[in-house]
């Protein structure tokens, strides 16, 4: 099923066509009105027609995240200040926030997207959309929520978090897709195993869309297990709307990216130079339709790489391999590079092992593992503990070439967030 089935199969020379009618408009638009580009292009000597091709995307500045921090709060606006409908902020802890705006045409095309990303994976009309996202100043929920309106679902706009409520909502009103992070899926599903419910047998769910933190393959197929549903890949953020950047399909294999929308490149995050697809780089990302905030060259920090060749949806938009992290998201324990990616790959792969993990650096760059157990990883033999422990330890060795002291605590005790999880702890004295 498609929502904007010509747009969605655009011909690859067609769509390049497209980006490049859309990238000129967008360097002469930010040549005109956004000081930070207009010194940018001077002090390169660039002008916006020496935007020939595609390939010249690459002689245009790249945009930092502390860029949109240092221009705060409307420095990087491209249209005034009575155009705009809507602010949004990103959810950053650290700093200020970086200020995102949009226009009508923004906010409208924002929920177009999504609702293409909806459509793309059978949602109709029919659905009952419960969306577990933080409302508020994060793109998160509301651009997903006027998405799913636009498709005509009826939405619930439940927030995350009161998990007694959120069973009451999809039991009365037998909800079929979730909006909800991985971390508060995972503890959803545990909720529903404390209480006895067989989302199989009580519930009516069918989908979950799941994003807005990196979570790896083996934690995609327990949240299916445990909640006896599909979960689609749903990758976005607030610079660029927020959701609905890239999405699975029904094939479930890569998210496809609206390049009609945004111009994509993977690049090495050390040299900025572009790598050939398939090969893991940073996502940098240009805005093609935006009016109020027009961004070029995005320094996304997000680790992914382009999945060459066709999908058989028949899609012509690109396709991106699930983020592995953030390049920012490195760890370098003892000298060595570890992604908190990896030691979840491990901890999920293990039946005995929970839902919940935290990593604690500490002292003199000591790393401990705290890992829940799964409600039956415990059969009361202290022997069978021991061996959990010793065998998670050597396999995260093997992973990561550094052995962390491997703690394992009861269901149900590491503290969980209701936004983004936080899965970190740097406490080192180092
Ligand atoms: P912040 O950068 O403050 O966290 P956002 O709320 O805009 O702000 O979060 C966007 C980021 O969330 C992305 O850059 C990416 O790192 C992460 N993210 C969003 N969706 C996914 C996903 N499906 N898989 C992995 N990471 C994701
Ligand atoms: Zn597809």
């Amino acid at each position: 099923m498609f929502w904007d089935r010509e747009t969605e199969t655009l011909q690859r020379t067609a769509l390049e066509a497209l980006q490049l009618k859309r990238l000129q408009a967008t360097v002469r638009r930010v040549a005109k009105k956004v000081p930070l580009y207009q010194q940018r292009f001077a002090a390169a000597g660039l002008k916006p027609r020496h935007i020939q091709t595609l390939a010249d995307v690459r002689r245009l500045p790249f945009t930092a995240s502390a860029d949109l921090r240092a221009n705060y709060p409307n420095g990087m606006l491209a249209v005034s200040i009575d155009e705009l409908l809507r602010l949004h902020t990103s959810s950053g802890t650290t700093g200020k926030p970086k200020a995102l705006f949009f226009s009508r045409k923004d906010v409208d095309n924002a929920a177009e997207l999504v609702a293409r990303c909806l459509v793309m994976t059978g949602v109709t009309r029919k659905d009952v959309l419960q969306n577990m996202m933080t409302y508020g100043l994060f793109t998160g929920a509301l651009v997903m929520h006027y998405g799913a309106e636009k498709v005509g679902c009826l939405v619930i706009p439940a927030g995350p978090g009161n998990s007694e409520r959120q069973l009451l909502l999809m039991q009365d009103f037998r909800t079929t897709v979730l909006h909800v992070t991985p971390s508060y899926a995972l503890y959803f599903a545990d909720f529903l195993e404390k209480h006895g419910v067989n989302p199989r047998k009580d519930l009516a769910l069918r989908k979950a869309f799941v994003g807005a933190e990196p979570y790896t393959e083996e934690t995609c197929r327990k949240i299916e297990q445990a909640l006896g549903l599909d979960v689609y890949n749903s990758y976005g953020l607030s610079e660029m709307s927020g959701p609905g950047v890239a999405f699975e399909c029904e094939h479930k294999h890569g998210m496809h990216l609206w390049e009609d929308n945004y111009l994509l490149e993977i690049i090495d995050p050390q040299t900025g130079e572009p790598l050939p697809d398939g090969q893991p780089g940073e996502l940098v990302l240009t805005t093609l339709c935006r009016e109020a905030m027009p961004l070029l060259r995005y320094r996304t920090r997000d680790i992914t790489s382009i999945i060459p060749g066709r999908c058989p949806c028949g899609r012509t938009h690109r396709r991106l391999n699930r983020i592995t992290g953030r390049s920012d998201d490195m760890l370098i324990v003892r000298g060595v590079n570890i992604y908190p990616q990896q030691i979840e790959r491990v901890l999920m792969s293990l039946p005995q092992v929970g839902r919940n993990y935290l990593i604690q650096l500490e002292g003199l760059d000591e790393m401990l593992i705290r890992v829940e157990l799964a409600k039956t990883g415990f059969d009361g033999q202290v022997e069978h503990l021991v061996h959990l422990q010793s065998q998670i330890g050597d396999r995260l060795r093997t992973e990561l070439l550094v052995k962390p002291r491997v703690e394992l605590v009861p269901p149900g005790t590491l503290p969980v967030s209701e936004g983004k999880a936080r899965r970190v702890i740097d406490n080192r004295t180092l």
